[in-house]
């Protein structure tokens, strides 16, 4: 029901009509009254809505904004930006932004690396709902869970679960000013992945506003969508409104250290060793490395490249010692090095907050890091050698304030099984880069420099990380990967896939529960496979439901399937007009045995051979066997039945997964692989005569059962 403020807001406007009819037509407006009109909202615009002309405009859309290059004045900005207070204010959100056909944008922390979340390049006019006023957090003690709203900081998140127990908190971002509405989406690493995984590995529940306006929870949205919102990417799904996070019990006390190295205190062979025991650690140690640019200690106006070695451990400094003297000690790790304190103050010191902070301040949410910066990430699974070390600190020392940051693998993310969240980077990665270029000024060329630098940089590293495909964390967001062309709501899965597979690998294909893997078809795809499954060559007129299956068993997916497929089947005029006939069979089954069980003919099309004779002869088609035999090597001309699968022709013309691998086969290796399945033949065939005819007794018995015998006689 509209609120009195809003009736107000609409009379307001029908008073202005006749002056400022355009003024009142406005996105903003519009999009006001819509949102009065789905939902309770019952307070003035000024307070939930901001358009550029307001003073407060400026602030708000700078306020959580963390890459100041997203900010310049050349980067397009929102008609408006609201700030829902209250779920179905989101909710409202939604479906104003269908109806009025506005690109909608979700801010939760802002901290998003190409700035998505605040600015579109593909959509105008676009509206952000910023969804930082929606922030309660709830943590329950006794079922060790806690609640959070999409706007709150991981920070507060942290905050508020150390005010309830020492032992208890939750394994996310290492910086606290991540909003965690986006945070999760794509994966969420910090200090404790090594011991308990990502954020997404500890979710048990979510809330979420999808397409159509409606809020769905774990057991209402399903666990297709609940894996896919676990890693998939911001914005991707829906609109996350709170995640229910499942806490890790914390040792009371842990252990931090900080130690610098730079090349001249040997930072080369510290940082090799580094790369060959990271991984393999032990669990309850995250050390990382932050590599920088930094003056010389000794000379005067030079630079050189410092390693700082920054961990944390669950556990006492005695244990920790002990564990570095075996695994690495070329660190030099000693007691004075090391600082034991709760978990709530490591969280404080590996965020880099000055000693001695109260925890309390992460309540503010506020940010320390606003620059102006591109970054990119790469996967490591070889230790790079000495000599790629040195290519690296090279092109470091050309570049004013670079900055790289390597986090360590092994341990929880190499247990969890790559497919069970769509964040793919598990087994067999030893750490993560991530490359940052950073700079202090709105500068254009300044910019250019610093981005044409980073790419080089990662030109460089091509040879030293993971191949087909270079992988990328969806959550260090990378627009050179790929991104939809401006205007092209018609981007093919095919073109997505170019970036899709390096954030998800083989999770970009959808993984059904036996770990096959499903083609995700796009709309025009769809519906050519339903014409084709349902009627086409050999379709047999199946219903609804048996046509999802024969899809999804043919190896394709698409998040709507169930839903067209039914509406398909309903509005398909045949199937109406045949509704009523008898399909209950009048008489029993009498089963046959082919006589030729294993045998079909394989017929290969030819155009006429031109073989380059002497004398210009082509041959005519009586004397292609012979001409065959002579030229080419022996064709077989049976195909045994076994190892041959039915193909459907949509299958062709959209390859499915199956099809796309055994395209991948040189004809040699395939009729090799045949000839090899010659050997197996005899016993092969002695299987199949008993299998078919166990089969042949279950499916005249399952056919006699629905037979009702009847007998014509003439009338
Ligand atoms: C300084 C800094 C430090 C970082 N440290 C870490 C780290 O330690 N570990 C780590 O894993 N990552 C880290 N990141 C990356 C961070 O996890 C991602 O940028 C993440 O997307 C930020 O979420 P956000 O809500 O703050 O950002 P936003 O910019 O608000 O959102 C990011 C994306 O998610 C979408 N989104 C936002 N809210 C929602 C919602 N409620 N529902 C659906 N989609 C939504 C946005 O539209 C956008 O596409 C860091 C980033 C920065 C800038």
């Amino acid at each position: 029901m509209a609120s009195p403020n809003c009736i107000m807001f609409s009379f307001f406007i029908v008073l202005l009509w006749s002056s400022c009819s355009v003024l009142s037509n406005t996105t903003p407006e519009k999009f006001y009254q819509c949102i009065c009109k789905n939902s309770d909202f019952s307070e003035p615009f000024s307070t939930a809505f901001f358009t550029p002309k307001d003073a407060s405009f400026i602030p708000i859309l700078k306020s959580t904004a963390q890459n100041l290059r997203c900010l310049m004045p050349s980067v397009p900005k929102p008609e408006l930006i609201f700030t829902p207070k209250t779920e179905p204010h989101v909710q409202a959100a939604v479906i104003c932004a269908k109806q009025l056909d506005i690109q909608l944008r979700v801010r939760s922390g802002g901290h998003d690396y190409e700035g998505l979340s605040y600015i579109s390049e593909i959509g105008s006019p676009f509206v952000i709902a910023d969804l930082s006023k929606l922030r309660g957090i709830e943590v329950n003690l006794k079922e060790e869970s806690a609640w959070a709203q999409a706007g709150a900081t991981i920070g507060e998140v942290y905050y508020r679960i150390s005010e309830k127990s020492k032992t208890l908190g939750f394994p996310a971002g290492i910086y606290t000013s991540l909003g965690i509405g986006g945070h999760i989406t794509g994966g969420a690493y910090g200090s404790m992945m090594r011991k308990f995984g990502l954020g997404v590995d500890n979710v048990m529940d979510a809330r979420i506003v999808n397409s159509k306006g409606t809020i769905l929870d774990r057991k209402s949205m399903g666990e297709d969508l609940f894996w896919a919102i676990r890693g998939g990417g911001g914005a991707s799904f829906g609109i996350i409104l709170g995640w229910k996070l499942k806490l890790v019990v914390v040792p009371s006390t842990v252990t931090v250290f900080n130690i610098p190295k730079t090349l001249e205190d040997g930072a080369m062979k510290i940082l090799y060793k580094w790369q060959q025991v990271v991984d393999k650690i032990d669990d309850g140690l995250f050390m990382k490395v932050i590599i920088k640019v930094v003056d010389k200690k000794e000379v005067k106006g030079e630079k050189t490249v410092q390693t700082t070695y920054n961990a944390l451990f669950l556990g006492s400094v005695d244990r920790l010692l002990q564990i570095m003297n075996e695994s690495f000690p070329e660190l030099g790790l000693t007691q004075q090095d090391c600082t034991e304190m709760s978990w709530i103050e490591s969280i404080m010191y590996n965020a880099g907050y000055p000693k001695n902070t109260p925890p309390k301040i992460l309540l503010q949410g506020k940010s320390m890091f606003k620059n102006y910066f591109k970054a990119k990430s790469d996967f490591v699974k070889k230790p790079i050698p000495e000599t790629g070390l040195e290519g690296l600190w090279k092109r470091q020392l050309e570049e004013d304030s670079p900055l790289l940051l390597w986090n360590p693998y092994g341990g929880m993310m190499a247990k969890i099984s790559e497919s069970d969240t769509p964040f793919p980077h598990r087994k067999g990665v030893i750490f993560m880069i991530q490359y940052v270029a950073l700079w202090h000024q709105p500068d254009k060329e300044l910019a250019t420099k610093h981005v044409d630098w980073i790419r080089r940089l990662y030109d460089y590293m091509t040879s030293y990380v993971s191949t087909s495909p270079r992988e990328a964390y969806v959550n260090y967001r990378d627009l050179d990967l790929g991104m939809n062309k401006n205007g092209n709501s018609n981007f093919s899965f095919a073109q997505a896939s170019e970036w899709g597979n390096k954030y998800f690998k083989n999770n970009f294909n959808r993984r059904t529960p036996d770990l096959g893997l499903l083609r995700y078809v796009e709309v025009g795809g769809a519906s050519k496979l339903i014409k084709e499954v349902h009627a086409g060559t050999c379709g047999p007129h199946m219903n609804g439901f048996m046509l999802v299956k024969k899809i999804l068993r043919s190896g394709y997916f698409w998040l709507t399937m169930e839903s067209d497929c039914i509406l398909y089947v309903q509005k398909f005029h045949q199937c109406q007009t045949h509704a009523d006939m008898i399909r209950v069979p009048p008489n029993e089954l009498h089963v046959t045995s082919s006589s030729w069980p294993f045998v079909a003919w394989g017929m290969d099309v030819i155009s006429p051979i031109k073989l380059a004779a002497s004398n210009g002869h082509s041959y005519p088609s009586n004397y292609w066997d012979t001409a065959l035999q002579s030229e080419y090597p022996p064709v077989p001309r049976l195909t045994l039945v076994y190892g041959n699968e039915a193909v459907i022709p949509a299958e062709v013309e959209i390859p499915s997964l199956r099809i796309i691998q055994e395209a991948k086969l040189s004809d040699a290796e395939w009729i090799q692989s045949r000839f090899e399945q010659l050997a197996h033949i005899d016993g092969r065939r002695i299987n199949a005569v008993c299998h078919g005819q166990l089969y042949q007794n279950r499916m005249a018995k399952a056919f006699n059962k629905k037979a009702r015998p009847r007998h014509f006689t003439p009338g």
